[in-house]
């Protein structure tokens, strides 16, 4: 069984994975790792011969308002659960390593940053794209596995590699769920008993919607009022957005022709869930 080893230095990073044999395949995390992540870190584990993990609460991706402070924390529980699952080295820098003073180089993608979340939460792919594009200079992965239930994400990503020449393969992973529907995320710790179930709203209005997809029905128009007529009726939710967009533009859609993306950000008491599924 291989041993995990962590470090917290760039150099100390960059000479550990010159001695890990190639080609390396690259898990960027905040931490408080759950399933969703370890299913990262086990296709990292077939689909690379090394597989380096990192933890890091980036502060550039949270507005002031955010829950920066409150982001949930357990760095021992992680390492325990990255070393079953066969991850080689866990990177944890710090935001003084990050982020040094004066620093004054950011990477923003244009378009695809526009839309939903990003129209939600002004500077948080600003955020995204400078910290992976600095973990990716450090770790210089030949591969990188994202998650699904980050769907904006995973396109900003990808057109960031396109567009920057990143010599790096991106490998979308499904969205891990409870048994019960819920998106698996490090922020249903926030939860109380009463939100956990309250929070079973995006699951069921995204399932209703795709459900009328397959019985025919093609109106954007439609399955977003069905899906919000879903989170409304919830006491305990208050709706951000819900969407039907081009799967690859992330324009809304009037009609689904195509690859499209359901997806919403919803308020359970003060916790900020998301979620989304793939039509067609
Ligand atoms: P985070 O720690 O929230 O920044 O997430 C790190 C990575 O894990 C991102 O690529 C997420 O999309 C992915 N991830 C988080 N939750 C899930 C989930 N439930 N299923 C699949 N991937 C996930």
């Amino acid at each position: 069984m291989n041993v995990l080893r962590k470090v917290v230095g760039i150099k100390d990073l960059r000479d550990a994975r010159a001695a890990l044999p190639e080609p390396v395949g690259f898990v960027p995390t905040m931490g408080f790792l759950h399933e969703g992540h370890l299913s990262l870190v086990r296709r990292a584990r077939e689909q690379s011969a090394s597989v380096i993990v990192s933890i890091f609460v980036n502060p550039t991706q949270f507005a002031p308002t955010d829950d920066l402070d409150a982001y949930p924390r357990d760095l021992e529980r992680d390492a325990a659960l990255l070393q079953e699952a066969g991850a080689d080295l866990l990177w944890t820098p710090t935001p003084e390593i990050m982020y040094p003073p004066n620093f004054q180089t950011w990477v923003d993608v244009d378009g695809l940053t526009q839309p939903l979340e990003g129209e939600k939460r002004p500077g948080h792919f600003r955020g995204v794209t400078t910290v992976v594009t600095k973990l990716f200079n450090a770790v210089q992965p030949q591969k990188a596995f994202f998650g699904q239930k980050d769907a904006q994400q995973a396109a900003v990503i990808r057109q960031m590699v396109r567009d920057l020449n990143m010599p790096i393969e991106i490998l979308i992973q499904p969205i891990v769920r409870e048994r019960d529907g819920l998106a698996m995320s490090s922020r249903n710790t926030y939860l109380n008993p009463a939100e956990r179930q309250a929070a079973l709203v995006l699951s069921k209005s995204l399932a209703a919607a795709q459900s009328a997809y397959k019985k025919g029905e093609r109106n954007a128009e439609t399955l977003r009022g069905m899906m919000e007529e879903i989170i409304k009726a919830e006491p305990l939710a208050r709706l951000e957005y819900v969407s039907c967009a081009d799967y690859d533009t992330l324009e809304e859609l009037r009609e689904l022709t195509g690859k499209s993306l359901l997806s919403m950000a919803v308020y359970i008491g003060r916790t900020r869930l998301i979620d989304n599924r793939v039509l067609g």
